[in-house]
Parts: C-alpha cells; structure tokens; sequence
C-alpha cells in the first residue's frame, strides 16, 4: 500500500472535542494518529490518562424539548457522537439535567476511540502543529508550548489566555420600554442604555455587595488586569467607583426627554442578528445565582434572561471571529482544524459537538471532499456560525442557547416562550437530520 496517498488526519488531544474529532474522522475511513499527552504531562485540571475527563461538574446540561443544550444533545446523539452517546450509557439521576457518572463516562469514551481499528494513540505533547490534516483540539489548559507556537502561528494578539466575560442577554428578554439606543456623545447609536437614578443603583449597588459575600476569600487575592476588572471588585473600591467606569452616565442623556442619569449601564450586540447583547464592563466571577439576581435589579432587566454568565478563569482560546471558516478549518491553513474550547466554545457538549464537525471536516478533506456546515436552524449550526461572524472586539466564548438560533419572535398573544422554543427545537432537529442524510450521501458510509 502507498501509505503517502492513505488518507490520514491527526488529532491533537483527547478531550471532549478530541475524542469525538478522532472517531469521525476514523468512521468515515481515514487513518487516525490520536495524540495525548496525559500521563506523562497533566494538566492543573486533569486527573487520569482516560480521554473526554470531566474537569469539574458532571453535567452535559440540562435536557428538554425547550432547552437549547437538549437540542444540542439530540443532534449529537442523531449523528452518532461518542459523548453524547456514553452520556446517555453512563447518566445518574440529575432533575432534567444528563449527568454522568464521571468515571464510568470517560471509560467508555476511551474504549470506544482506542477499539476503533483507524485510531492510533500516540502519548505525548505535542509542541508544534504538524504537518498534513490536522485537528487541534487542546482545550483551555493546552500546554504552554503547544499554546506559544500557536500564538506565533497564528498572530500575537488572537490567542487568549484568560477569559473574563460579562453575562450576555437575550435581546427579547431586554425592557425596551426603558432601554434606548444612544452612544456615548452621540456618534453612533449602536448601544442599548439602561439608566439609573439614585435609589435603583442603590439597589443595585446593595445586590452586588451582597453577591460579593459569597464569593471566596482566594478569589480577591488574584491580579486583575485593570482593564478587565470584575464588576464586583469595582463596587468593593468604593460605592461611586462603578459609576465612574463602565456605569459613567457622561454623555448618555435620554435622546429624546434629554434627562440626564446618575448612572447607565450599557448593552453591546454580541451577535450578527443582534439576539444576544452583553452589559459592557461587566466581566465578573459572582456565582451564577447572585449573577441574576444583580443584573435583574439594572432597569430593564428586571425579567432579563442570561444566555451566557460572566466567568472568570485561565482559558485558552483562538479569536475565532478574525481566524475560523464555520467549518473550522483555520482561514488561513485549510488543512488544520480546531475545535472544542480552543475554537471559542465552552462546555462539554459544545466542545464534543464542534469536535465531532471538525473531526468530520478534517476527513473528508483527506479525502478531498468539500467541507460541510450544519444548517443556520440547528444548534451546532449556530453556534459555528456565531463562531465565526461574532464580533471579535473582545470576543469570549460561546455555549449552547436560544440565541444562536432563529426562534419565533415574541408578539402579544402569540406562543409563549416555551412553546417558541419547543416549535424551534423541532425546526432545528429536523433540519440537522436532514443535513445528516445529506452528509452521508456526499461522503462515504460511516464504518
Ligand atoms: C477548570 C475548568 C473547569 C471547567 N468546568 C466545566 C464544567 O463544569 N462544565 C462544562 O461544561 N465545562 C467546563 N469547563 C470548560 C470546558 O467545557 C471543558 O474544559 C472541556 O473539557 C473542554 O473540552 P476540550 O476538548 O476543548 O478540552 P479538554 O477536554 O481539556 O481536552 C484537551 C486535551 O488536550 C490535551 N492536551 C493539551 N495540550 C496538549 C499537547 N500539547 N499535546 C497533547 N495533548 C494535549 C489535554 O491533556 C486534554 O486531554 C471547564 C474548564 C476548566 C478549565
């Protein structure tokens, strides 16, 4: 056999998004070289040499015809995906949620990828992004060296090492009786302004002290950049501090009363369809319960729906916006992929989902078959699309939900949200199997 023409694709990582990158690939015929550098170099994080380890909690999100991570979960189960799949295998008892048992889950995960006969593992760090189809697929705690060649390759400025990201809301969930589009000194219009007067940024001010008492002691002995302050270290400075930075109500006066504000905060679209806008400046570490509450006290938020809470942590991750076709490949180096954490998601299952369109990618253009992305209705389809279209001024990433996805607008008397969510999670399944059908038409028969 002419091994230099045998269509080969190799994996760097064997995480969520590796894992399943590594079984496309091998489904759809090609040679595997599956690399891991667990147990001869650890991660902080990780604990064992098993592939797809659970670094922290053990769900893969909540479940449910009105739950954008359901629908997620039912794309990935209907194309076959290992995690998805040894989720189902491997569940605990979770109130709606697909919890796993950790260890069981990562078990199997690993036989299923190391029984595949096209899979080769290979233990060891990877140091440079090698020749041929690759998919890089190295998570948030990719190793320092691997981490620094792909800085130098890819450019200085679009790899982040550190996430710290404000809460994103759902446009429709936004009072906009009370919201109105200014910008700061009036050039442009393209924020949306929640004013303040005294007492309710009292109030506010109140729920964030109160939220910040539940946040561990380690956490305030971190160096914070002080460009990206979390909100509530801000309020601990002193109770005008935040209004003398991203709640400045300079030059934001009502454009059309003219009244002036003791306070304004402001929301900045985060997506092409203008779905999801984030409140500027407002990175923060609180938990994700005190989280709402605090932003529900802002005016106009009061019933507001966050898509994506604010974190705080080591991250690694691509500016994909400025780097990533939706089929992730790199646009500069069609032959390298990325997915999972480094290509700007976050989560288990959004990790293993974007691993399992790279891993497929990556074959079928060993192959020399054109890339595939999955339709803009489903969630995988989304969420790649937001990938690359999102705006990459300081662009963090991204998870499973409704904004990512076209959902029946809300119109007085019309469906409620649940039923708007339902009838979209139906639209977008539909689609997505569709697609598959497609896929397995324009490709070889998964083996
Ligand atoms: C501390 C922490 C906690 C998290 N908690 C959660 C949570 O509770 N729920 C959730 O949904 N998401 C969580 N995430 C976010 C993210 O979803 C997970 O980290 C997820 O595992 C990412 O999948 P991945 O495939 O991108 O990376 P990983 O699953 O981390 O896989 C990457 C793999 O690449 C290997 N690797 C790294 N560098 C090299 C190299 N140079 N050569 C060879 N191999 C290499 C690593 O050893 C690892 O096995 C957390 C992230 C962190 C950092």
């Amino acid at each position: 056999m002419n091994t230099l023409r045998e269509p080969r694709v190799t994996v760097i990582g064997a995480g969520m998004a590796g894992s399943e990158a590594a079984l496309a690939a091998a489904r759809l015929g090609v040679r595997v070289d599956l690399h891991e550098q667990r147990p001869v170099r650890m991660t902080p994080a990780h604990h064992s040499d098993r592939f797809a380890e659970l670094v922290c909690s053990n769900s893969l999100g909540g479940e449910g015809r009105n739950n954008a991570k359901g629908l997620m979960q039912a794309e990935m189960l209907a194309a076959g995906g290992v995690v998805v799949g040894s989720a189902h295998a491997t569940r605990v008892p979770a109130g709606g949620a697909l919890a796993v048992d950790r260890e069981a889950f990562s078990e199997r995960v690993t036989a299923a990828v190391r029984a595949h006969p096209g899979v080769t593992v290979h233990v060891g760090e990877v140091t440079e992004v090698p020749d041929g189809v690759v998919v890089l697929a190295t998570g948030p705690l990719t190793s320092d060296a691997l981490a620094e060649h792909v800085r130098r390759r890819v450019g200085e400025d679009f790899l982040g090492f550190y996430d710290a990201a404000a809460p994103v809301i759902a446009y429709d969930s936004i009072d906009h009786d009370v919201a109105y589009r200014k910008g700061r000194y009036g050039q442009e219009a393209d924020y949306l302004n929640l004013p303040f007067d005294r007492a309710a940024y009292d109030r506010w001010y109140e729920a964030v002290a109160e939220a910040r008492s539940h946040v561990p002691h380690d956490w305030e002995k971190l160096e914070f950049f002080e460009g990206c302050m979390p909100i509530e270290e801000l309020a601990r400075r002193g109770r005008d501090t935040p209004r003398f930075g991203p709640l400045k109500p300079v030059g934001l006066e009502h454009p059309v009363t003219g009244e002036r504000f003791y306070a304004v905060a402001q929301l900045r679209q985060e997506d092409a369809a203008g779905r999801m806008w984030s409140l500027v400046g407002f990175q923060t570490g609180l938990k994700w319960g005190d989280q709402q509450t605090v932003v529900r006290t802002i005016p106009g938020l009061e019933e507001a729906e966050i898509v994506r809470y604010g974190v705080m942590h080591r991250n690694t991750y691509l500016c994909a916006p400025r780097l990533l076709e939706p089929h992730l490949a790199l646009r500069a180096e069609p032959d390298v992929f990325v997915a999972g954490v480094l290509a700007g998601t976050e989560g288990y299952l959004e990790s293993s989902a974007t691993g399992w369109l790279a891993g497929t990618n990556a074959a079928r253009r060993a192959l020399g078959q054109p890339p595939m992305v999955p339709p803009e209705a489903s969630m995988l389809g989304g969420l790649v699309r937001y990938l690359a279209s999102a705006n990459p001024e300081g662009f963090q990433p991204m998870n499973a939900n409704w904004g990512l996805v076209p959902v029946v607008p809300k119109t007085r008397g019309g469906p409620g949200k649940r039923e708007r969510r339902e009838i979209a999670y139906q639209h977008g399944l539909d689609a997505f199997v569709t697609w598959l059908e497609e896929l397995r038409v324009a490709g070889p028969v998964q083996v």
